[in-house]
């Protein structure tokens, strides 16, 4: 048996998912895999923060990048009215927007103007009479900016994106489920799976840390470079409140980053990013404990971490690096070979623009729906992923 189709995506994280429905949306026939559930790789470990550009501010590059990137908290707020590129009107926001807490003695007034300069509008040094109740209730002493950066509800999003076209996300692991036929020009012929043979015009993989294997195993991995930088996530339970924070220190990068999340039970968790995650492989999650409740004590002095229970998450942030940038990417890298597409969004973020970029290479070459909806049924279905805060096991504060 042979199907064709037009594309066929490996990897359902949100770089696969946001591709997936726009092609779709295009008239596009697209078969999205996925070797275990809906969202399991980074994007459910991600804190949904749906960047602005402030960090850029940070580093003082006010120029066209921080700007493009200025551009995406509305571009997202429009999918989730329903009038975006996709539609994401049955997700919604964790937060419509966050604080940088920002010390005193860190000379707050001053980060605050860097970073109205590179975004404008609505980043603003908030007066404490306008502090919310939550922020209050913490003890913090300082600065605060008022940031316009939403906070995505992941897994709600990664319904929304999943439930238009079910029945063409399938499970299947592409490294090892599918045998690959490649043509003399290195270009992929079509794959067998599921005992039917699948010819697209191209294949694209957004399988984060398997991209790298893939295209070694398809000869295209010439000029590929990925990373992963490993990332130990704190999570507290019980958390007194609904805070969505970046706390400022001295570096570039935030001491931690909370964001606010429910657990199955209703109870509130923090989620802990930032430089309290960023640490080796080999770290002890005591490590992380010590380092939270040590932020937490010098920026939050009136919480009461006696109640809190403690997990972790290890996760590693993968990222491509393009051969032209030859740095730590910023945005979207893809790595073209034949037909062939290995990407990586660098950030949730930037899924959107991963897609335009892909949109853009096929306008360039050629690439038009023109194969019918195939059945896919003769491939298993793809569950979803849970949150890391309904599967953690959670430590009790005395042994943490
Ligand atoms: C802890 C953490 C916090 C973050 N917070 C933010 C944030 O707040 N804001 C932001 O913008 N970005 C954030 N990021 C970055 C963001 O999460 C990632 O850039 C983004 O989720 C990557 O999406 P992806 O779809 O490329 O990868 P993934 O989400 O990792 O998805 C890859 C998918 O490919 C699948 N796969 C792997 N191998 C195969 C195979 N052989 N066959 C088929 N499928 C396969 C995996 O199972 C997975 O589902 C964070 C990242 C981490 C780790």
């Amino acid at each position: 048996m042979a199907t064709k189709t037009d594309i066929v995506i490996a990897g359902a994280g949100i770089a696969g998912l946001w591709l997936f429905n726009r092609l779709k949306r295009e008239g596009y026939s697209v078969l999205l895999l996925e070797k275990d559930s809906i969202g399991c790789g980074q994007t459910i470990a991600s804190q949904g923060i749906i960047h602005s550009g402030l960090k850029y501010a940070f580093a003082g590059q006010v120029n066209a990048l921080a700007r493009s990137i200025s551009a995406m908290p509305d571009l997202w707020r429009a999918a989730l009215r329903g009038d975006g590129p996709v539609d994401l009107s049955a997700a919604k926001v964790n937060a419509s927007s966050q604080y940088l807490l920002i010390p005193p003695g860190f000379m707050g007034g001053l980060i605050g103007l860097v970073a109205k300069k590179t975004l404008g509008g609505n980043v603003h040094e908030l007066p404490a009479a306008q502090w919310p109740q939550a922020l209050r209730q913490t003890g913090f002493s300082g600065t605060v900016i008022f940031m316009d950066e939403p906070v995505l509800d992941v897994a709600a999003a990664l319904h929304a994106l999943a439930a238009a076209h079910p029945d063409a996300i399938r499970k299947a692991d592409i490294l090892h489920d599918a045998e690959f036929v490649i043509g003399a020009n290195g270009a992929i012929d079509y794959l067998n799976l599921g005992g039917q043979a699948i010819t697209a015009k191209r294949y694209i993989f957004t399988a984060a840390a398997a991209n790298r294997p893939l295209a070694e195993k398809l000869g295209h991995a010439a000029g590929l470079e990925t990373q992963a930088r490993p990332l130990l996530m704190g999570l507290m339970h019980n958390a007194p409140c609904e805070l969505y924070a970046h706390c400022v220190g001295p570096s570039d990068k935030p001491v931690m980053t909370i964001t606010t999340h429910r657990a199955a039970d209703g109870s509130l968790v923090w989620y802990l990013g930032g430089g309290v995650a960023e640490r080796a492989r080999d770290s002890s999650p005591g490590d992380v404990y010590r380092a939270a409740r040590e932020a937490l004590g010098k920026y939050m002095p009136g919480i009461d971490l006696s109640r809190v229970q403690w997990s972790t998450l290890p996760i590693d942030r993968i990222e491509g690096k393009s051969a032209a940038s030859g740095h730590l990417p910023d945005t979207p890298v893809i790595h073209a070979a034949a037909n062939a597409l290995y990407c990586w969004p660098t950030k949730l973020t930037f899924a959107p623009m991963l897609t335009e970029k892909i949109l853009e290479k096929f306008a360039a070459e050629g690439i038009r729906p023109s194969a019918p909806q195939a059945d896919w049924s003769f491939l298993p279905p793809c569950p979803f992923t849970q949150t890391p805060w309904d599967t953690a096991r959670w430590t009790a504060a005395a042994s943490a």
